[in-house]
């Protein structure tokens, strides 16, 4: 009998399309896995999952997915591929959790925390991990556009970002003071936490860490190099005519630095309680500095996605990492 696995994809965040990519990424890896069948549902703004045909279904208690006729198959494990709100969020692991459906990727809680960029900074501060300098702002206090503008005269520039948000939605440079009142309006709209962070001239760095037939893997830093008149942007990332490169394996990196890089990703999974898979994002500045940027716990998977591509230079083979995760969760 074939493991019944349910794709959920699409998700109420900015980023559903970018998880329809993801899910056609993950969706392809597991088509020539003969014991795992799978049912791939995409999941709307409201929470409803709809099939390939338009059938609507819910998600059952009783572990199974249930059609409007009231017809039923078993869910024996969940892949919740949706970047953002109510997969990397947390939510939707938090009803697997209660209905007992094993599933990919971090619990709840990690889930949580990391996408949240501001609880995210206090566990790597908590963690003894370099992030970025920032200031917080919250919307439900008074006199937050001064504290932002004292942030952008002392730091030159600054990126303002929505606390909870990825792909860079919500995320803006801001160079000048005249641009603070749009950035902060627009940060505001997305989440009623926003940082303010210290713009570093830096090179980004990006390391995938997972486990792989039970081992903790941390693979060497790719990098992504945006152009310089932007960042690494949703357009950079996603947009026809994209700009931004990126490479498997960054070059030039010392000994320290990859070591630094290397303990501080494991000390972040290990300490944040991640499990199955994560993309952990550096900042490497002019002077020699290394930050930790973020954590994303339920990682792009699209074409220019650094993930896979990372996981595949490391060797292993993304469709018999997923499946024997798979298979171990399920015989649990
Ligand atoms: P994703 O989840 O897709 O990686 P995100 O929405 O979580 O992105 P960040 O990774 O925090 O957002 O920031 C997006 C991009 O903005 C970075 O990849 C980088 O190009 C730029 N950036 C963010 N913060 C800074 C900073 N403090 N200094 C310089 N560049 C920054
Ligand atoms: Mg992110
Ligand atoms: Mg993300
Ligand atoms: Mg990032």
């Amino acid at each position: 009998n074939p493991i019944q696995t349910l794709l959920i994809c699409g998700g109420g965040s900015s980023e559903h399309d970018v998880s329809l990519r993801t899910a056609d990424f993950i969706e392809r890896q597991l088509q020539d896995v003969d014991d795992i069948a799978l049912t791939r549902v995409v999941m709307d703004a409201n929470g409803r999952l709809t099939d390939s045909k338009g059938g609507v279904h819910f998600l059952s208690q009783q572990r199974q997915l249930v059609a409007e006729d009231g017809s039923a198959r078993d869910v024996h494990y969940v892949i919740p591929a949706i970047h953002g709100y109510p997969g990397e969020t947390g939510d939707l692991q938090s009803q697997l959790e209660l209905f007992g459906i094993p599933y990919f990727g971090c619990g709840p809680e990690a889930s949580k925390t990391c996408f949240n960029k501001i609880t995210t900074k206090l566990w790597l501060t908590a963690l003894g991990i370099d992030n970025t300098p920032y200031q917080f702002l919250c919307s439900n206090n008074g006199g937050e556009a001064g504290k932002a503008t004292m942030a952008l005269q002392q730091w030159g520039a600054v990126f303002v970002k929505a606390s909870n948000q990825g792909s860079s939605v919500g995320c803006f440079k801001v160079t000048e003071e005249e641009q603070m009142e749009e950035a902060l309006e627009q940060a505001f709209a997305l989440s009623p936490y926003v940082l303010v962070e210290k713009c570093l001239k830096v090179r980004e760095l990006e390391v995938a860490a997972y486990t792989y037939e039970g081992e903790l893997v941390i693979t060497p830093p790719g990098e992504v190099c945006a152009p310089e008149d932007t960042f690494y942007s949703y357009e950079e990332k996603y947009a026809e005519g994209s700009r931004a490169r990126t490479f498997v394996e960054a070059e030039g990196l010392s000994e320290a630095q990859l070591g630094w890089i290397h303990e501080a990703s494991k000390r972040a999974f290990i300490g944040l309680q991640l499990k199955d898979l994560s993309r952990i994002d550096f900042f490497l500045t002019d002077e020699g500095d290394i930050y930790l940027n973020e954590v994303n716990t339920f990682p792009g998977m699209t074409p220019i996605s650094m993930f896979p591509k990372m996981l595949a230079n490391a060797g292993h083979d993304f469709s018999r990492y997923l499946s024997s995760l798979i298979r171990e969760a399920v015989a649990g």
